[in-house]
């Protein structure tokens, strides 16, 4: 039997799980309007985010997507919602000083409190959990690191969260592949997709125009504001909005040198049963470890299925490829799983940056949030409200995450060159354990 044949279910599908129950919308509104207040390019979180604020403080305001809104990220992650700050607060420290750390670590907090917040208000019915995450130490050492982070409680340090010992890890998660871990209870999980299609309601009610299908292919500064060009035809606009986030291609060279593609990976396993996925996932938790090249999982929201999501290969590779790969990572954590197939593959782009953290800012009118280093399911929508208030006139502060340098590197233009080199030395650091 094939390898094809042995790893993928009969009714296999390489796309996201989540279009199952939220499919593509075919086509929005068909026409973009010839004039508006505020043009948003990108109709994921940071867009719809952003468009909310702006069409509630009374902007005529238009979303355009080059494809299906939220065809991006936004309807292929994982659906764990965390802070999304990947530096530790020592590293952050050292970088920026203690203020600048502290206000990065609390928008991280308030991110999470942003998105649980807008889903309760706006009835957004996604699925939506405060289940805790349980994040493996994949050596004895990096139990050591996390423990000392947590006993730290530095300002900032998210609240709650406790150390699971090696012992008694079997309350977590069925697996002996970990040293203990730790637990951070406030993270969340989330159907993305119907986050998403909730999210694209609640823009609309508020007045904003979503166009599909919709690339816009220039845009050039007026002495009113902007004209971006379209297929559909030119867009007059006082202000733009960028929010293209891992698919920022060369309409927005500034931005491109700036943004890292990287493509994430995700399977989701056929039907397997109750009893087993009780045994693996007792606690319903969102999953991941200490490793560079992170693994992410978890139940799906019906606890049916196990959504296994990573980095495998050092090329950007078909989800058809990738998937074997996720199934033999998935096994080696979880050996009972060893004869479940897969029902779904998929991939999406994601933007990082060459600080590892997010990044929001204007330039005369012409606005960004990008840049969130794989973990944008709070901060996407985060930075897109606070960046929508801007454009809106409702503020002036954009955050933390709008002080710091934006940076890019000599020669570099969009193409990560050195990812192939990168992935392969985090790959040998993960299994030497450093
Ligand atoms: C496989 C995968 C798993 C992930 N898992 C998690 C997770 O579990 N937790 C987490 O926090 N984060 C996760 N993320 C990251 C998270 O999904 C993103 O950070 C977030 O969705 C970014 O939202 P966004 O709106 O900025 O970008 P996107 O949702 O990517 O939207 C950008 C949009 O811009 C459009 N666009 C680009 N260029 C143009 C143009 N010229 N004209 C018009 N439109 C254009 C694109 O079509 C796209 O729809 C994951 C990402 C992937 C790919």
């Amino acid at each position: 039997m094939s390898l094809r044949e042995t790893t993928f279910s009969p009714d296999f599908k390489p796309q996201p799980y989540w279009w199952d129950a939220s499919p593509q919308e075919a086509s929005g509104e068909t026409d973009p309007p010839r004039k508006t207040d505020i043009l948003v390019i990108g109709a994921g979180y940071t867009g719809l985010h952003a468009a909310i604020e702006t069409a509630r403080a009374g902007l005529h305001t238009t979303v355009i997507d080059a494809e299906a809104a939220g065809w991006g990220c936004s309807t292929r992650n994982g659906g764990q919602v965390s802070t999304s700050v990947k530096p530790s607060f020592g590293a952050l420290r050292k970088r920026y000083g203690e203020n600048l750390a502290i206000a990065i670590l609390r928008e991280g907090q308030a991110s999470l409190d942003h998105v649980t917040d807008f889903i309760r208000t706006e009835e957004i019915d996604c699925d939506f959990s405060v289940v805790g995450r349980f994040h493996g130490a994949h050596t004895a050492r990096h139990y050591d690191i996390l423990a000392r982070e947590c006993e730290s409680r530095h300002p900032g340090f998210e609240t709650g969260a406790y150390m699971v010992p090696r012992s008694e890890q079997r309350l977590e998660l069925g697996t002996e592949a970990y040293y203990g871990g730790a637990v951070f209870p406030r993270h969340a999980s989330v159907d993305p997709g119907k986050y998403h299609a909730g999210l694209l309601r609640v823009a609309r009610e508020a007045g904003a125009g979503v166009v599909s299908h919709c690339a816009a292919t220039d845009i050039t500064r007026t002495a009113t504001g902007f004209e971006v060009t379209t297929p559909a035809g030119r867009i007059r606009a006082g202000k733009v909005i960028l929010a293209t986030n891992g698919y920022t291609g060369n309409l927005a060279p500034w931005h491109r040198r700036r943004v890292i593609p990287i493509g994430s990976y995700v399977i989701a396993t056929e039907e397997i049963p109750a009893a087993l996925m009780d045994r693996l996932f007792p606690t319903n938790r969102i999953l991941s470890d200490t490793r560079k090249l992170v693994y992410y999982y978890r139940p799906s929201p019906d606890r049916k299925r196990v959504l296994f999501g990573g980095r495998v290969s050092l090329a950007e590779t078909d989800p058809k490829k990738s998937g074997p790969k996720l199934h033999a990572e998935l096994v080696r954590l979880f050996p009972e799983l060893s004869d479940t197939r897969l029902s779904h593959s998929w991939a999406g782009t994601v933007a990082f940056s060459f600080d590892t953290l997010a990044h929001c800012g204007e330039d005369r009118g012409l606005y960004h949030a990008m840049g969130y280093c794989g973990s944008g399911v709070g901060m996407a929508g985060y930075l897109g409200a606070r960046i929508g208030r801007c454009a809106a006139g409702l503020d002036t502060d954009p955050g933390a995450f709008g002080k710091r340098r934006y940076q890019t590197r000599p020669f570099y233009t969009g193409s990560p060159w050195f990812l192939a080199p990168s992935v392969a030395f985090f790959r040998l650091r993960d299994r030497l354990g450093i």
